[in-house]
């Protein structure tokens, strides 16, 4: 396996440009000739789907939802990063490039993220003219707001829905295509296999969660945007059926898994309450432009909040990053509540979670200025905790959340297989070792609005592979192959749910891999992930059948991969020596207690080869070159 970044040469700014200009281009009566395969459609698979279909080639879109519209881009509260700079307040596409590098702690290309800041602006315009209802200020410039790592406000929102309203402009061109029938759309449909001609991605095998049947797609090139992991955590703030498949799939056919172990544990969500969850709430990070975090000086204070005097709070945020305050970036904000709940200072009955108090800009600006920005959220939390955040303060705990890692790609998002195109959350590129609150939104939908309309099309130009149908042998056997999975997951007729083993795999990981890990816990969990592995097929229960809608079978598929794959977000995990953003190690710490990288050793991408199951993965390095920022300790101070 060779890592091939294609990363063009010149200056940074001029690169994009450049590279456009030498990519080979097909011409329009041409493209009709090309088929792509787009599995996902959340912003990412949309936005490339619809630009794929409107540049004229024939697209088939598959999702696992009923509606493209459910796909779990849905779920985005807080906003949209762009460098327009409206407010005025310094901000540019360097300053977006830099902030992002930095909030990554360096562990991101700086080609891929100048990009993102470039076409960051374009996205906001390309949203508007779809009639996205971004917030506007009185004079109806459209309104911004802040966000963690960054000193300027960058942030563009809908509400607190504007992952929904975003998803609803690229739905809408989405389906513009598919009434013109150059998408053909394929709701219900799971992705469980792709199929490798001569050395390149030709097709997919699927399975309709309706009937049950296996079928065969062939295409010139598959782009999977599939999401990311973070479910393999079971306690997450993702949407329940958000999984691992289809990067595993690939993976395991050749595809090189970069930074499995690089999770986000976003800061602010509702504390877990007890063991009847499967899914934790988030509350948008866009609170704490206006909440304060705190909890109290001493341990085992047992007053209400509200009659905790302001002598006796203790602001830590504020207090050690006085220049971001409650705006650091989410790793350092989530170890931090970690470090006070550890020290005994947490609130609530579990002692794990810190207040979000909106106290004192209630009194600043009134309830309803806060109940204009924050409404639906502040409802959602009286909703789920019965507890009126307008007067008391929330209580929230860090969550797992998003995954950075994700599938190799090289410039033109292309995964190690050829024609294997990788897009979104699912794709390792453009945040490093932590996320900016914001960011994956736009990574997402430049992804597929900006990028691979233009990177397909060389590919087609380059390849240049014969024609196939879904007759070629290798269809077949996929197809079985696909087929005897699925006949072994119907057998498992043991005791337990595949619920039980999915909870426990995630106490394995949030224990040995969570927000703090060390080499000890790793290797403790690396010995116990093959042993519930056997216990899944040994001992699991999948009932109903295969003709039919099961949702038990799909979840059984779905934490059969998490099974496997858990093992390798540990090896990723031990293997990197080192401190930086979400990955914290404990060994590599300063006195402090922030992260401390080792750039001699680990300024690199680590890309995990296969080698079969329960098989130590091949580490591949691509080494990360900084021709333009300088490598240095993130200070938030
Ligand atoms: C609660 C929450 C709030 C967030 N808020 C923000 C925010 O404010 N700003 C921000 O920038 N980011 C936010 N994020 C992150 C952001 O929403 C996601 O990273 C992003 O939407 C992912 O988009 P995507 O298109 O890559 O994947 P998704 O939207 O997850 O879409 C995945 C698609 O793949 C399909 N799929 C998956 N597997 C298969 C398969 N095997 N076969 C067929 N189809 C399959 C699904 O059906 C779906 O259509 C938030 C995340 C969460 C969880």
């Amino acid at each position: 396996m060779t890592l091939d970044s294609k990363i063009p040469s010149g200056p940074l700014s001029g690169k994009w440009d450049s590279y456009r200009f030498d990519m080979k281009l097909i011409n329009p009566s041409n493209k009709r000739k090309y088929h792509v395969l787009v599995v996902g459609t959340g912003l990412a698979g949309a936005s490339a789907a619809a630009s794929l279909a409107e540049l004229g080639y024939g697209v088939d879109a598959f999702f696992y939802q009923d509606s493209a519209r459910r796909a779990h881009s849905i779920a985005a509260q807080g906003g949209i990063n762009a460098a327009k700079n409206y407010p005025n307040d310094g901000d540019s596409i360097y300053r977006l490039f830099y902030d992002t590098i930095k909030g990554g702690d360096f562990r991101s290309r700086e080609a891929n993220v100048y990009r993102l800041a470039q076409v960051s602006n374009n996205i906001i315009d390309q949203c508007v003219a779809q009639g996205v209802p971004f917030a506007r200020e009185y004079g109806g410039y459209l309104d911004n707001r802040s966000f963690g790592g960054a000193q300027v406000s960058r942030t563009f929102y809908a509400r607190g829905q504007t992952g929904q309203q975003l998803l609803l402009g690229a739905y809408s061109a989405l389906m513009r295509q598919a009434g013109q029938g150059t998408v053909t759309l394929h709701p219900r449909t799971e992705m469980l296999d792709i199929v490798m001609i001569d050395g390149h991605a030709r097709g997919i095998v699927t399975r309709d969660l309706v009937t049950g049947k296996i079928q065969s797609w062939a295409g010139d090139a598959v782009v999977l945007a599939t999401g990311g992991y973070t479910n393999v955590f079971f306690l997450s703030t993702n949407a329940i059926a958000c999984n691992v498949t289809a990067s595993y799939r690939a993976y395991k056919r050749g595809a090189a898994f970069a930074n499995p172990c690089y999770t986000q544990i976003h800061p602010t969500c509702i504390p877990v309450s007890g063991d009847h969850q499967s899914k934790l709430t988030l509350m948008s990070e866009s609170l704490r432009n206006d909440g304060r975090i705190w909890v109290p000086k001493n341990k085992g204070e047992t007053r209400p909040p509200n009659q905790i005097p302001e002598e006796d709070r203790d602001y830590y945020l504020e207090r050690k990053y006085p220049s971001f305050g409650n705006l650091t970036p989410r790793d350092i904000s989530s170890r931090n509540a970690k470090m006070v709940c550890d020290e005994g200072r947490g609130v609530g009955a579990s002692g794990y979670g810190v207040n979000l108090d909106f106290r004192d800009s209630i009194k600043r600006l009134g309830k309803h200025v806060i109940q204009e920005r924050y409404g639906n959220l502040f409802e959602m939390y009286e909703r789920i905790t019965d507890e009126n955040p307008y007067e008391v303060p929330m209580r929230i705990y860090p969550a797992a959340h998003y995954a950075m890692g994700g599938l190799w790609v090289d410039y033109n998002l292309m995964s190690t297989i050829p024609g294997l195109h990788i897009l979104g959350e699912a794709n390792f590129s453009d945040h490093g070792a932590n996320r900016l609150g914001a960011s994956a939104l736009m990574q997402g939908l430049a992804d597929g609005y900006f990028i691979i309309p233009y990177t397909i099309g060389n590919y087609f130009a380059t390849a240049k592979q014969p024609k196939i149908t879904t007759d070629h042998p290798e269809f077949r056997k996929v197809e079985a192959e696909v087929g005897e999975r699925t006949k072994k997951l119907l057998g498992l007729n043991g005791k337990r749910t595949v619920a039980s083993i999915h909870r426990e795999l995630g106490n394995i990981l949030w224990e040995g891999c969570g927000m703090a890990r060390n080499a000890a816990g790793l290797k403790k969990a690396l010995e116990r992930i093959p042993g519930l592995r056997e216990e899944f097929w040994q001992n699991a229960i999948v009932t109903g059948e295969g003709e039919g809608l099961n949702i038990a079978l799909e979840r059984a598929g779905r934490v059969g991969d998490f099974l496997e794959f858990a093992e390798l977000l540990c090896y990723d995990a031990l293997e990197r020596n080192e401190s930086c953003g979400g990955h914290f190690r404990e060994e590599y710490q300063t006195p402090e207690g922030e992260a401390k990288r080792d750039d001699e050793n680990y300024a690199h991408v680590s890309a995990w080869e296969y080698t079969g199951v329960g098989n130590t993965p091949i580490l591949h390095k691509e080494p990360l070159v900084f021709e333009n920022v300088k490598l240095q300790t993130r200070s938030y101070k």
